[in-house]
């Protein structure tokens, strides 16, 4: 009478169809992920029960039982930690749908051959039993509610799912799942065992199976009443570095991770001194699917002395860190420390500071690497955090250098990878400067008017065409003790890259078209601060520059699009004296409009919208019919 039938929410069906009808590969993972549902629900009992013991009611330690029976075609998997009410059985197990949830099966789609791998990454590990199951039974209590309180949930795991309340004495949750005809070969318990070992084997609890004896008689295997441990059971990071083994090391990223491929590089290390701590810290090796989200947290756990206390502790790691995953272990912090501790503690700001290092000397390794694989490696890691990472030199002023060293950049020279280091290296005699201009995509960058001095004269310029490019620029002055200049703003200097003909000539080119300057001021006095000769166009009649301490007009338009102000600074326009349009301009009628259409097309030409395109197209038509 107690039972109801709910509906799955919408888009968790799409996941139980996608499941049911096309997950072939890596089937195994099931227990894999209902063993983490399992260790994870005992890491928050033991959370909890830190402000309040009584949670532990009287049951014995923490553990996870698994458990078949072959005659009935059944595999369980129970544990005694934190369990759950029946409404949030309804809410986790059916009703709310995750935000990797869209993701999940987008991702899955795309796939040809699709791989059970990717349920955990999603955070929808839980349905990945129906797999192997045409149906779930799951019976939970949740710790500190009444023995009538608990709750069955159960479903075939097609449109809904059933759930009534129970008497259940134990806390705790036990996940049955009833096999499909042709999942036989799960139901032994070395298959079992083995799936434990290659995926669980670092799970700190000890996940018990029942001992098997061969009985003569019967002429079959018999399961016995006693339980054994078929994991290590310590916390991986808890063993010496000697004992573990690369596969070790990569299975326990990808259980923390959900992510299907092995890391790029790892790093493990006990730290003693002012702050001790143990940490494993992984970098991944293809970007996660909410990289972008800033508010995310961050990717490591925190444990004090073994003891889980939290996930995505963002205090531990800087935000352009976020896409590091891994454990701290920390034996100074109180137990039962709080986010908002988290934040104040001095111990960890040491842990952060010393984990920020370690991962900064990780990718140090490999962009430095003698071997080519290993720079090959950082190149990739690059294509796909290399914008992240570019956020670090406004968030961590003490490691500006160390990251300036690790970016990498398109020039005019080479299509990506340039460093900073290689650019200098590769600087002209009497070069001082480094050269870089930031644009919407390479493509404009390259094509920039503003570039063609340079381009003359052998010199490189640095393309910048991500979208943090200005941020960087706004936070990062110069490398190695020479200044980062934009190519578009002020004018250009070239110093000693100049010769004095050139100055000269320059010089003299603006005194002759003096007056037709100053018209031109007139003309544009509503849109340009300025009108002047420069030497940096070669091939164009114009550009538009921004003077020096400006914001540079890209800069204006992301921040606009992005809907916030951008103060509203003219830009000055650039003339090239040599061009024939500049000479036509002194004889022409149609001089304003000229003036204007070089206005424009300097605008255009960097990427910039009109404010009037139709005046634009009158003034060009007009002239067209002269
Ligand atoms: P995730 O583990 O990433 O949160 P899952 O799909 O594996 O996603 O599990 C969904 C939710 O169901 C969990 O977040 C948890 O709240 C609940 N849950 C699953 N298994 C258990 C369990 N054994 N004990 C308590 N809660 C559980
Ligand atoms: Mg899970």
């Amino acid at each position: 009478m107690n039972k109801q039938t709910l509906s799955f929410q919408a888009e968790v069906k799409q996941i139980l169809h996608l499941v049911t009808h096309s997950l072939y590969s890596n089937k195994e993972i099931f227990l894999r992920e209902l063993i983490s549902n399992a260790s994870d629900a005992c890491d928050k009992l033991r959370f909890e029960a830190l402000n309040n013991p009584a949670l532990y009611e009287d049951a014995p330690p923490l553990e996870v039982r698994v458990s078949f029976d072959a005659t009935a075609r059944t595999i369980t998997i129970h544990d005694n930690g934190i369990g759950m009410s029946m409404e949030e059985a309804i809410a986790n197990l059916g009703t709310i749908a995750k935000s990797g949830t869209r993701e999940f099966v987008a991702a899955l789609e795309a796939q040809q051959k699709k791989d059970a791998q990717l349920i955990g990454q999603f955070g929808v590990g839980f349905y990945s039993g129906f797999i192997v199951a045409d149906s779930i039974i799951v019976e939970s209590r949740r710790a500190g509610l009444k023995a009538d309180e608990g709750v069955r949930w159960s479903s075939k795991g097609d449109g809904d799912f059933e759930v009534e309340a129970i008497e259940r004495i134990q806390r705790g949750t036990s996940v049955t799942l009833h096999l499909r005809a042709d999942e036989e070969e799960f139901l032994t318990g070395w298959k079992l065992k083995s799936i434990i070992g290659k995926y669980s084997d670092h799970i700190s609890l000890p996940i018990l199976m029942q001992k098997e004896e061969w009985d003569a008689k019967a002429n079959k295997q018999v399961l016995r009443d006693e339980w054994v441990a078929v994991n290590k059971a310590a916390a991986l990071w808890t063993r010496s570095k000697n004992d573990i083994t690369p596969e070790q090391y990569q299975e326990f990223y990808k259980q923390i991770s959900y992510d299907s491929e092995a890391p790029l590089a790892y790093t493990h290390n006990r730290v003693e001194g002012r702050s001790e701590y143990t940490q494993l810290l992984y970098v991944p090796s293809k970007a996660p699917f909410d990289l972008w989200n800033r508010d995310k947290r961050g990717g490591v756990k925190l444990y004090v002395k073994r003891v889980f206390i939290m996930d995505d502790a963002e205090a531990l790691m800087p935000v352009y860190l976020r896409f590091v995953k891994g454990v701290i272990d920390s034996a100074d912090l109180p137990l039962n420390v709080s986010r908002e501790l988290l934040q104040e503690s001095r111990d960890v700001k040491a842990i952060r500071e010393g984990s920020t290092k370690r991962v900064l000397g990780m990718l140090e390794a490999l962009a430095d690497s003698e071997d080519p694989a290993e720079r090959a490696k950082y190149a990739a890691f690059w294509k796909d955090f290399g914008a992240v990472l570019k956020e670090g030199v406004g968030e961590d002023h003490a490691n500006r250098e160390r990251l300036a060293k690790l970016y990498r950049f398109a020039s005019t020279h080479t299509d990506e990878g340039v460093s900073f280091t290689d650019y200098v290296g590769r600087m002209k005699q009497g070069q001082d400067a480094i050269y870089v201009i930031a644009a919407n995509s390479l493509a404009a960058a390259k094509s920039s008017p503003q570039l063609e001095i340079f381009k003359k004269k052998g010199i490189e310029v640095l393309l910048l065409a991500d979208r943090v490019d200005e941020w960087l620029l706004s936070h990062l002055y110069e490398f190695d003790g020479h200044p980062l200049q934009s190519v578009v703003k002020g004018a250009v200097d070239l110093g000693k890259l100049q010769d004095e003909d050139e100055k000269k000539q320059a010089e003299e080119a603006t005194a002759a078209i003096k007056p037709l300057l100053e018209r031109m001021k007139v003309t544009l006095k509503e849109r340009a601060k300025d009108v002047r000769v420069t030497t940096r166009l070669v091939d164009s009649p114009a550009c538009l520059v921004v003077e020096e301490g400006d914001m540079s007009s890209h800069l204006a338009r992301m921040l606009k699009q992005a809907g916030q102000d951008a103060p509203q600074s003219q830009p000055i326009l650039e003339i090239n004296a040599a061009h024939p349009l500049i000479k036509r301009l002194d004889s022409t009628e149609h001089f304003d409009d000229l003036t204007h259409i070089l206005f424009d097309q300097a605008l255009l030409a960097e990427g910039g919208q009109l404010d009037d395109p139709a005046a634009y197209v009158r003034r060009v038509n007009s002239l067209l019919l002269t």
